[in-house]
């Protein structure tokens, strides 16, 4: 018992936008909230002359300066810097990501200098910040953690998930599903009446993303039957919707546009977002701004009927992927047992009622907080797995872990034969026989590929190997052997044998990922983790060296006026170095080094101390 509660597991839910931290503790799921005392944490980095800031002071900081502060890295992680995908979103980025070998790397200027950085960076800064909020909460290290990522993320993206933990100096024990972990939070693979599995459909809508996923769960098995959404739907959108709305109010009111001014839009959109999660649980929210412009004090208010029709397309919108999982699953929406509602985005009243209406009017699990469901089941997974016990909620099927694409190779005809199918679970081992295509070939091109398309090149190429010496023959005579090979670690090793004269060849997956980092890269990174870690303190301990002599020199100040019985001379000789040190001070651009904060301390203390004693307290 002891052991176990020195090093507990957490359950890290890292999210686009915002991401949230649990633990199983006392017999239940508690949520953590952060040094601001919030339970979700922007998924935000900024870097700045003055140190690195993750989470909320990130994202509070970002309309003043843009570039250099980070978001949606899970939107890069893993990918290729020639994806698509990573060419659109970089287009409204402020950031600056460029690709070196393929791989996309963010650029910023760091304490006055150019400083790259991997997706799996800026994602390991956010877990680091997680794991700090949960250490804080606990009064211990934290190691171990489950981490969730999208059901469609492929096998890239979830090493890099997990090499981003690594990072973060952390034992990454399982990377899970987003709908599986809320699936878990709702204790939904309970044993009970339904015999032949249960289908439940996951609504998550966040803040810039929307993904509906319909599973099977059976014996403890989560099954995703099928997944839709939109890539660029959520919270934020309504956001915009709002901050519009105020722009021409203001324009109306004040004459003034205000829509070119980013610290202005800043400032807006930070109060929208704030409205808007009010009307989630009233009808009517004010907004008050002071000085938003040309000093003049912004103040207005707006009802729950209002923000849904500056919505209703974008509400209405959000039901059509639903209806198309249940297409692609092919599953009519009335054998669907339970409809679970995740991402902070479904607080919003009207998107529940749209939901509860399409399934006619069925109840939606919701009693957990939305935007803390995925990282309630990540904890109950990071529970189960580091031995906890009395979890009856959940069966230790959940041990089992699944493959989360298709495996298979591109045949000679240029269809994906697939291997090892989707949600196989692992360890797996499956063996497929093959024959040349021309006569007199000797040798065999092997191409790997993960995903469900038929044509491979929709697909995932994983790698390649070529097995060679094939002996001459007719066509389709050599019996050639090709065998997949999962271990528990989800390592693929996939080996190919030509039967008459044994000659082998294989190839090990995880180590040639092109894309991924290496071994190298990665110690790199941790050990700059740790530098950018003691940068961090060493920040903090000279802005309370800085606050501790501000406190100081102003305290002088006030002796000066309270002490009437000083000799003038000495009295203007304090006023004189107490004035100089708040100048120093207020002089924002200076980049004091710690050194120097405590030579200038001891400095006003060797003056003022003499005089007026040590003790600051009593004066
Ligand atoms: P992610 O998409 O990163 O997983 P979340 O699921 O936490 O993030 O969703 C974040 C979004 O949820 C933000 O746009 C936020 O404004 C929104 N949100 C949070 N609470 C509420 C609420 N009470 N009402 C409406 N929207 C909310
Ligand atoms: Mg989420």
């Amino acid at each position: 018992m002891a052991a176990k509660d020195v090093c507990p597991a957490i359950g890290i839910d890292l999210g686009t936008t915002y991401s949230c931290v649990g633990i199983w503790q006392h017999g239940h799921v508690e949520i953590i909230a952060n040094d601001q005392g919030n339970r979700t944490t922007p998924s935000y980095v900024a870097f700045t002359n003055n140190g690195r800031f993750i989470g909320d002071a990130a994202k509070n900081q970002v309309s003043t300066n843009p570039t250099n502060t980070v978001f949606d890295a899970k939107r890069l992680i893993g990918r290729r810097f020639s994806d698509p995908s990573v060419r659109s979103d970089m287009k409204l980025w402020p950031f600056k990501v460029r690709g070196v070998r393929d791989k996309p790397v963010i650029v910023v200027n760091y304490n006055n200098m150019e400083k790259k950085f991997a997706a799996e960076e800026i994602s390991s800064m956010i877990l680091f910040k997680m794991r700090e909020i949960a250490e804080a909460y606990i009064g211990s290290t934290v190691k171990d953690v489950v981490i969730t990522v999208p059901a469609y993320f492929n096998d890239f993206q979830r090493q890099a998930t997990k090499d981003a933990g690594l990072i973060a100096g952390m034992n990454v024990i399982r990377i899970i599903n987003e709908p599986t972990a809320a699936a878990i939070a709702y204790g939904l693979n309970k044993k009970g009446t339904i015999v032949r599995g249960k289908n439940v459909l996951i609504f998550d809508l966040g803040g810039g993303t929307f993904d509906v996923s319909l599973l099977k769960i059976d014996e403890g098995i989560f099954e995703v039957k099928a997944t839709a959404g939109d890539t660029h739907l959520g919270g934020e959108d309504f956001d915009n919707r709002m901050v519009t709305y105020f722009i021409q109010e203001f324009k109306r009111k004040h004459g003034k546009d205000i829509s070119n001014n980013p610290k202005t839009l800043r400032r807006l959109r930070t109060s929208c977002e704030r409205a808007k999660r009010t009307l989630s649980s009233t009808t009517e929210t004010i907004i008050e701004i002071d000085s938003l412009f040309e000093g003049i004090d912004f103040h207005s208010k707006i009802t729950r009927a209002k923000f849904e029709e500056l919505n209703m397309d974008l509400f209405t919108k959000c039901m059509e992927p639903v209806e198309k999982c249940l297409r692609d699953a092919k599953m009519d929406k009335t054998i669907v047992h339970d409809v679970v509602l995740v991402g902070g985005s479904t607080r919003i009243p009207k998107v529940q009622q749209l939901l509860e209406d399409f399934f006619n009017g069925k109840e939606l699990c919701k009693s957990i907080n939305p935007d803390e469901a995925v990282a309630y089941g990540a904890a109950v997974q990071a529970a189960i797995m580091s031995g906890e016990g009395n979890i009856e909620k959940v069966q230790d099927l959940l041990l089992l872990d699944v493959t989360p694409l298709s495996l298979g190779i591109r045949n000679y005809t240029g269809v994906m034969d697939v291997f090892i199918p989707r949600n196989t679970a692992i360890p797996a081992k499956k063996e497929g026989f093959y024959t040349t295509s021309y006569s007199g070939q000797t040798y065999m091109t092997i191409s790997v590929y993960e995903g469900e398309r038929p044509t491979p090149r929709d697909n995932t190429l994983l790698g390649t190997f070529k097995l060679s010496g094939i002996r001459p023959a007719l066509r389709g005579v050599p019996d050639i052997s090709i065998c997949f090979e999962i271990d528990n670690n989800g390592i693929l090793v996939v080996s190919a044998e030509e039967k008459l004269t044994g000659n082998k060849s294989k190839i090990i997956i995880t180590t040639n990922y092109r894309n991924r980092l290496s071994k190298e890269e990665i110690e790199r990174m941790v050990k700059e983790a740790e530098k950018y870690k003691l940068e961090d303190n060493e920040y903090k301990k000279k802005m309370e060296a800085k606050t501790a002599l501000e406190n100081y020199a102003y305290d002088q100040r006030r002796r000066i006026y309270n002490h009437s019985n000083i000799e003038p001379e000495v009295m203007k000789k304090i006023a004189d170095e107490v004035g100089k040190v708040i100048h120093w001070l207020e002089n924002d651009n200076q980049p004091w080094t710690l050194e120097e904060i405590e030579n200038k301390m001891k400095k006003l203390q060797n003056v003022c101390n003499p005089i007026f004693g040590e003790d600051v307290s009593g004066s």
